[in-house]
């Protein structure tokens, strides 16, 4: 079977690997119809994910139909469109021991720390494998991941109903979180420097955009706030500015949700913290969030076909790699059809 392996740094080749078979009780075989390419892939590619280890097989949104299940399997049978969680994890570290396997000790991502999803069929373990109860759309099954995102956002920031939510940052991440957000009856307001990521975000459902080049974030704040202040921010943009600027944003008793990678430090004091008493969360992949996002899939409220900016056919991955390179702007999520 065809499988999308980056060799190494912007080597990306189309490779001839044997298909999985069946080995434990509780292993699943899924025939791949969709995968999304996410800002961790391009990094595999081009060298500037530091988590990454060469050659490997890319891809940790993904998606498709059951074809071979163990003898231990009572959840999917085959037939059934399914999603797939690239999070394996050890099962008792402290962590996996208080139901947070995302954040394992010896956590691994499928298509990052060991092989992923961009292949014809994949073998996983039962407990990852989550099933749509309604037919859905094939090409859009691989979009399930990016959503669970935006639920651990939501959940890591106790998002609920009445709830006055910034995002800053209109991509994918932010997207998703504000439709989860709107889902859990949240009002949201969200920011970008690019115009027409901001009218896609309006049209998805976010209540407020914000074009931070030309008008005054604080004021808007003010006005969505009644003065109060914001007490929810999402900081998308994962940059030191960013972080320190949702610090600075956020109300007293305030929440911020940092999802960013970089090791490089902000300048943020215990004072900026303490004086607020803010809660500031770190968000990273997802916990027990799978089926929530089929559900809002399923029930229209998250909407995975506006997400999708573009398909194409997995052999013609390099066209979709340079769309994304040159016209990031232009690019939500890009998602590549494993079919012949
Ligand atoms: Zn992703
Ligand atoms: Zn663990």
């Amino acid at each position: 079977m065809k499988a999308i392996k980056v060799i190494e740094p912007f080597k990306v080749e189309i490779v001839d690997i044997p298909k999985p078979e069946i080995e434990k009780g509780d292993d699943v075989i899924v025939r791949i119809t969709s995968g999304g390419i996410c800002g961790s892939d391009i990094g595999i590619w081009n060298g500037t994910n530091s988590l990454a280890t060469y050659p490997r097989i890319i891809g940790h949104e993904f998606g498709g139909i059951v074809t071979e299940v163990g003898n231990d399997v009572t959840k999917v049978k085959v037939g059934d469109k399914v999603a797939v969680d690239p999070v394996v994890s050890c099962g008792h570290c402290y962590a996996c021991s208080i139901g947070r396997h995302n954040v394992c000790t010896t956590l691994e991502v499928m298509g990052v720390h060991r092989d992923g999803g961009f292949t014809e069929y994949v073998i996983a373990d039962e407990k990852n494998i989550h099933k749509f109860n309604v037919d859905f759309e094939d090409s859009l099954l691989g979009l399930v991941e990016p959503y669970t995102i935006g639920v651990e956002i939501n959940n890591r920031a106790q998002i609920h109903k009445g709830d006055k939510v910034l995002i800053m940052g209109s991509g994918p991440i932010g997207i998703a979180a504000m439709q989860v957000a709107k889902r859990n009856g949240a009002e949201v307001m969200m920011t970008d420097l690019v115009k027409e990521r901001l009218e896609k975000a309006k049209s998805m459902g976010a209540d407020e955009t914000v074009l931070v080049s030309e008008e005054n974030l604080e004021d808007r704040i003010a006005a969505f706030t009644d003065g109060e202040g914001i007490p929810v921010v999402i900081d998308t943009v994962c940059v030191p500015a960013s972080f320190e600027q949702s610090v600075q944003l956020a109300c007293p008793a305030g929440r911020v949700v940092v999802l960013g990678l970089k090791n490089q430090p902000s300048g943020i004091t215990m004072a900026d913290i303490t004086k607020k008493e803010l809660t500031i969360v770190g968000s990273r992949l997802s916990c027990n969030a799978f089926d929530e996002v089929i559900a809002g899939f399923e029930d229209g409220s998250l909407t995975p076909q506006e997400l999708m900016t573009k398909a194409f056919n997995y052999k013609d991955v390099m066209d979709a790699l340079t769309m994304i390179k040159e016209h990031p702007q232009d690019v939500l999520k890009i998602v590549l059809k494993f079919e012949d």
